[in-house]
């Protein structure tokens, strides 16, 4: 009786895991069995990128072509939908910098989003009203939204749970890493006021007590107005060290104007949105901050 009992059982837990494993292959069938990780823009990616780094079966795809830059009042498009609908998890940067997301939830109800400023150890800082979303240029919230989303994936993803977890904490160390040596050269300079191109840097500035002074382009893409132009010449005119800091994803004509009214320098600061879409790409981050830290020590002497 006890044998037949045992018999039993067996066969009741093989059926639930043929019929389990059924399950599976049919909702992944036109995927190649793998699990697709959708990431909204390029910081996202990149975090992604080192997380899923080497876990076979794992896809990971970039909505929008990796010279983007920053999201702000970006617009889907039929191709980004097209692509959302093979997403098994759509990775997102969150704090308001896909203001797009209202749409992708209302049309894919059952696509899992991953938010990565999800983190009670985020404290979003404020631009006027709304939230400033520029989190990964802090250091220390970098290595949050790395905790977050691989938090988020293990749970959308149990089967890698392990390698995902290994994976964040490697890449954390490096994160680390790059923080204490980004105080190591930074902590001690002799000036500490910038003006930066647009809203990018308040969280990098927090981070290593940097002062922003003004911006040049409040909207990224808009020309400053005349006006506005008077008030930031007057404001760079009165920096013991005039210096201003484009970046690479826009265009440097105002501040060039700005340059040559004050005699400030010029240099470029990267906020980490733009670069290639290979899996060198890893450490686009670390080497982008590790440029910054070069570029901001130089400037600041
Ligand atoms: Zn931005």
């Amino acid at each position: 009786m006890k044998r037949f009992k045992y018999v039993l059982m067996l066969a009741v837990l093989m059926l639930s895991l043929l019929l389990s494993g059924c399950g599976g292959q049919e909702a992944q069938k036109d995927k190649g069995g793998d699990f697709v990780i959708v990431t909204s823009f390029y910081p996202i990616y990149v975090d992604v990128l080192n997380i899923t780094n080497g876990v076979e079966g794992v896809k990971v795809v970039n909505m929008t072509k990796p010279q983007t830059g920053c999201l702000h009042d970006y617009q889907l498009t039929t191709e980004d939908l097209k692509t959302l609908e093979s997403a098994d998890a759509f990775v997102v940067n969150g704090a308001g910098m896909e203001s797009f997301l209202d749409k992708v939830t209302s049309q894919q109800k059952n696509l899992k989003i991953i938010d990565a400023s999800k983190s009670d150890k985020i404290n979003l800082l404020k631009d006027g009203e709304e939230a400033n979303p520029h989190v990964w240029l802090s250091v220390t919230y970098a290595i949050e939204q790395v905790k977050a989303i691989t938090s988020q994936l293990c749970e959308a993803d149990p089967k890698h749970d392990k390698q995902y977890k290994d994976n964040a904490m490697a890449y954390v160390e490096k994160l680390i890493d790059l923080r204490e040596e980004m105080h190591g050269e930074l902590d001690n300079l002799p000036h500490k006021e910038i003006v930066t191109f647009h809203e990018a840097f308040p969280y990098l500035a927090k981070e290593f007590k940097l002062k922003i002074v003004s911006v040049v382009e409040r909207e990224p893409g808009t020309e400053p107005a005349p006006k506005e132009l008077e008030e930031l010449i007057g404001q760079v005119k009165g920096m013991p060290v005039k210096v201003l800091f484009t970046e690479p994803q826009y265009s440097p004509t105002a501040a060039e104007t700005i340059a040559r009214e004050t005699g400030a320098r010029l240099y470029k600061l990267d906020p980490v949105v733009t670069g290639e879409a290979t899996p060198e790409a890893k450490d686009a981050y670390l080497n982008a901050m590790r440029e910054n830290m070069k570029v901001l020590k130089e400037a600041l002497q």
